[in-house]
């Protein structure tokens, strides 16, 4: 059974591709294809905007790599 506090950690991140600034270079699916993916065509798809736990690190990976800073990261508890 999973604790309050890996639910709450889990809730605390929301990932947010920019349409605008991806340019298909695809490090983000290479990183983790568990969270994005890349269509025929257009920018990349946020497959799970909320990831849990054991793919953030992963999902830090892409942003970091990211070459065009497209991605970024929220606090979906501190968006209203
Ligand atoms: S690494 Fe960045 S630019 Fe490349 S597909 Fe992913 S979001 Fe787009």
């Amino acid at each position: 059974m999973r604790s309050r506090t890996v639910a709450k950690v889990e809730a605390m991140m929301k990932v947010f591709v920019d349409p605008d600034l991806c340019q298909r270079h695809g490090e983000c699916v290479a990183e983790v294809p568990e969270v994005f993916a890349l269509p025929e065509d257009g920018p990349v798809r946020v497959l799970r905007d909320e990831p849990p736990v054991k793919l953030r690190a992963k999902v830090a990976d892409a942003l970091r790599y990211c070459p065009t800073g497209a991605i970024s990261l929220s606090d979906p508890a501190k968006e209203s």
